[in-house]
């Protein structure tokens, strides 16, 4: 599954322990029943309020027993039986309540062990909050489509829905004659039922899990592209084909064209075929994740397959990050299954990690080569938390499944196996896990199993050792450093605990821990560069750096490969940053993060955290690469929203000025610039953020009135009304249309309403309904509001208006009284795995008044929410944070800032 920005996932509670007398399984079902066969036959008929089925699942009982615990949620069943040997038994159906879709058939006799298969017809209610099989209208039709992770698949069949037991499935879809079915296989038989229904026969799958199995119905465009071409290591072509919603079909193109290139990357990568009969990319009109990889069958979001000819880079960067991430789990997940939710980091770090990789091998040019790092840097500000998970977190309820899906998994993952792959070599690593994937093809593995085959490839155990503890404990390592010249040579002294920010409140000091840690330190040894690499398993240890002389500086984490975060003496900083020109570009990334984390953490002031995060970015010259240049805006924004007075903010937008006015005076807002010759894709992934940090913090004058010009010419204002694409470049509509709201008012927000009536790209309605929740007009602000609860909004539209709310300093008071009084019908228009992230709202307070009253609010429902604990807990902790940072340095910021206003005037 691809993550959608920030959000943390999570729901309703389904597991409340000791209140449920009722014998069920809470974890995973028993090792007694295996499924080895499903036969699904269902009508849909996207228009109706419920859908019907009928359902048969062999199974294999290795004990007689009278009962079978399985999942079925919200299924009204009209009939169940167990056929044993010929011989049909009557079975009650049951869903137990409140343990979250666990259901129990009983039979009157004993089911003798062996082979047995249940059939189970029932009805069920089309979902409408986008989970399970769920209906989606949007332009005059109605659609269904499937989402069946983690834990969904009971809402649409009776199942053993749990990701080691894969099967084969054979399906067939009853549907109107005018629609069209899509699943995971090719169909092979097409039947006329009546003048209005159609029954479609599928091949049989692969063994797959529940989660994996997909359907979509409706009116929908089929768009066949040329089949994917063999290869020296695949024998047959893969068909391929795009799907859309009515009318959108001509949107697809791009995506299906280069699909080829990035699907043939991963099958070299693997050197195992593409390992399903077909592709089809499916843009679904409502999603609520980014996308899901359903096996031969990928589901997207709409604007990460439908492009017009005005795409904006950034949307085709997505797409080709989101797509090569979800064709990589065609092997990783798909081809081979975690056993287990604890495991989903096999899944889900490895196609992070592989969507890097594949779109740097597709573009080379592209600027994906450091995204990996940039990743796992961010991931390091969640995993600094007290509360941080580990990447293979034990599950012990739902809550932990939701949970499992967040930027630990995802980004941490990435950059550990990033760290652990330079560590082996890429291409030993590759045997690793190329032996992995022949293993356990079409089967389950689980995280020992994986490490196993990667000592096996390389005859090694200490690196897997060094592994595991980066998997198993959370937390970032926080690596001292210190350079000793003595007669007797260069050495690194280093000590390592586990990162903590400021003056943690309330609880207990934090235990001691250690990693196995693969360090790379890299240094000057005169005019050379020089490396030395070693596993640091002690608390403390000594590097002997093997240098001629006593090195100039030292640079303890050589490219940023190692997963930690560094503290140098101020004599040490001073050399790193006097001699940074000599640094690659992903060390410069790792020392601003090192930087950043010594002022979170209070070991730092700010003003010397300011003065050398400028210094850095001077060593990279008056053109530093984008990701370079942009890594400090987020903290230059904290510093002037939460950290300094309101007096001294002001003078906190000057400094934001020197430092990017210069950039944006040689971008502009269009691209003809001398950098946009020079290098366009650099220029176009400065320029979105630069204009947005000059437009909507700095507040320049000029650029804002441009920007407001632009943004009602956009809407077609003062012209036909229509949307003009014209106007501004697309990957700075966003930006445009904000200003133009807030410097214009009610009638540019009348403007952004009307289209928003009819308005079908998912691209352009998502620009203008976060624009809208921009405007800090009060009157605009509560229509803005009230949006998230209009049904005419989609539903992966509701968070953008939710969370939008907040997002102004001057909504933020109004937003929050407004969630308070709105947040159970806010609950229901969010899918149920996405509801915990209800509790992301307070993530943008900083003070003890906003902490308590949304600890207040909370604190009696948290617990009804699957993994709203967790989030909840993070928030917390992430105000406290915020609010102790800015006890302790407001003052110095104050000062530091006030001297440099004198300094100038
Ligand atoms: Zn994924």
């Amino acid at each position: 599954m691809a993550r959608v920005g920030l959000s943390i996932l999570c729901g309703f509670v389904f597991i409340s322990a000791g209140v449920w007398a009722a014998d069920f399984p809470k974890g995973q079902l028993p090792e007694t029943v295996t499924p080895t066969h499903y036969a699904i036959n269902l009508k849909i008929l996207p228009e109706d309020q419920r859908f019907s089925g009928n359902v048969g699942i062999d199974v294999q009982l290795s004990k007689a027993s009278n009962i079978i615990f399985f999942h079925g949620k919200d299924l009204a069943v009209q009939g169940a039986h167990v056929i044993v040997a010929g011989k049909k038994m009557e079975a009650a159906y049951e869903e137990i309540p409140q343990s979250g879709g666990v259901a129990k058939l009983t039979t009157d006799a004993v089911i003798p062990a062996g082979p047995a298969r249940i059939e189970i017809t029932y009805t069920a209610p089309f979902n409408r909050q986008l989970e399970g099989l769920y209906r989606s209208d949007e332009g005059g039709d109605s659609y269904a489509f499937t989402q069946m992770e983690p834990i969904a698949a009971r809402l649409a069949f009776p199942s053993f829905d749990e990701p080691r037991f894969k099967t084969p499935y054979d399906t067939t879809l009853t549907v109107r004659q005018a629609h069209v079915a899509i699943s995971n296989t090719p169909s092979i038989k097409e039947e006329k039922l009546s003048n209005e229904l159609k029954t479609i026969t599928f091949s049989t799958t692969k063994p797959l899990p529940t989660y994996l199995i997909a359907f979509a119905v409706g009116p929908l465009d089929v768009v066949e592209w040329k089949a994917i071409r063999k290869t020296e290591i695949r024998e047959v072509e893969i068909p391929l084909r795009g799907i859309t919603a009515r009318g959108k079909g001509p949107q697809i193109k791009y995506a299906l064209e280069n699909t080829e290139a990035l699907l043939v990357i991963l099958e070299n990568y693997f050197g195992i075929p593409y390992p399903y009969e077909k592709l089809d990319l499916v843009a679904a009109t409502d999603f609520a994740a980014g996308a899901m990889e359903n096996a031969g069958a990928i589901f997207y979001r709409e604007p990460l397959m439908l492009f017009d000819d005005k795409a904006s880079l950034s949307q085709k960067r997505r797409y080709a990050l989101t797509h090569a991430h979800e064709m990589a789990h065609q092997w990783f997940g798909n081809l081979v299954t975690p056993a287990w939710w604890d495991d989903i980091w096999l899944n889900e770090a490895f196609a992070t990690w592989m969507e890097y990789r594949t779109a740097q091998e597709w573009n080379p040019k592209g600027e994906y080569g450091r995204l990996n790092l940039t990743g796992s840097l961010g991931a390091m500000g969640t995993d600094g938390w007290r509360s941080a998970r580990q990447i293979a977190q034990p599950i012990a309820s739902n809550d932990d499944i939701s949970n499992a899906f967040d930027s630990i998994t995802y980004e941490k993952g990435g950059g550990v196996l990033s760290m652990f792959e330079r560590y082996y070599g890429a291409e030993q690593f590759r045997k690793g896990v190329k032996l992995h994937m022949q293993r356990y093809r079409f089967g389950i593995a689980t995280s020992k199993e994986f490490l196993q085959s990667i000592a096996d490839a390389n005859g090694d155990t200490q690196g897997v050792a060094a592994f595991q503890t980066f998997l198993n404990q959370p937390g970032v390592p926080f690596v001292r450093s210190e350079l000793k010249c003595t007669k007797s040579g260069a050495k690194l002294n280093i000590s390592q605990s586990r990162y903590a920010l400021a003056g943690e409140p309330g609880d207990a000091p934090r235990p001691e821990q250690t990693w196995q840690i693969p360090m790379c330190v890299v240094y000057g040894d005169g005019s050379q560069r020089k490396q030395v690499c070693e596993i640091v398993p002690e608390r403390s240890a000594s590097i002997d750096l093997k240098a001629e002389q006593c090195p100039a500086w030292v640079m303890p984490n050589a490219d940023g490969a190692g997963y930690f975060r560094f503290a140098l003496n101020n004599k040490d900083w001073d050399a790193l940053i006097a001699n940074a020109s000599q640094l690659t570009e992903k060390e410069v990334l790792s020392a601003l993060d090192s930087l950043d984390a010594a002022f979170t953490a209070g070991n730092v002031d700010v003003d010397k955290y300011l003065e050398r995060v400028k210094a850095l970015l001077r060593s990279k010259g008056s053109n530093p690469p984008w990701d370079i240049a942009l890594a400090p805006i987020g903290r230059l924004t904290w510093i002037k929203d939460n950290l300094v007075s309101e007096e001294t903010r002001g003078a906190v937008k000057t400094l934001m000025s020197e430092i990017y006015g210069p950039i944006y005076d040689h971008l502009g807002l269009d691209p003809t610039s001398a950098m946009d010759k020079a290098n366009a894709i650099q220029a176009n992934l400065l320029r979105t953020p630069i204009v947005n940090l000059m437009a909507l913090q700095v507040e320049r004058a000029d650029v804002r009135a441009e920007l407001a010009k632009r943004g009602t010419a956009f809407l077609g204002m003062g012209g036909d009304g229509k949307i003009n694409s014209r106007a501004i470049d697309a990957s700075l509509a966003e930006v445009a249309i904000t200003v133009a709201v807030q410097d214009n008012g009610e009638p540019v927000a009348e403007a952004i309403l009307t289209h928003l009536k009819t308005e079908r790209s998912a691209v352009t309605r998502s620009r203008l309904l976060s624009s809208l929740t921009r405007s800090t007009d009060k009157a605009v602000a509560a229509k803005a509001r009230a949006l998230a609860l209009d049904t005419t909004l989609r539903g992966n539209e509701v968070p953008i208006m939710m969370y939008g709310s907040m997002r102004e300093p001057a909504n933020a008071a109004d937003g929050w009284a407004w969630f308070k009084a709105n947040v159970d019908a806010l609950a229901t228009r969010t899918p149920p795995t996405d509801r915990g992230d209800l509790a992301g709202i307070g993530t943008r307070f900083c003070s003890k008044g906003d902490r308590d009253d949304y600890a207040k609010f909370f604190q009696g429902r948290i617990d009804s929410m699957t993994g709203g604990p967790r989030t909840m807990a993070q928030t917390l902790e992430q105000v406290d944070a915020c609010r102790i940072l800015v006890q302790q340095q407001r003052r110095k910021a104050d000062k530091y800032f006030s001297t440099r206003s004198g300094e100038k005037s």
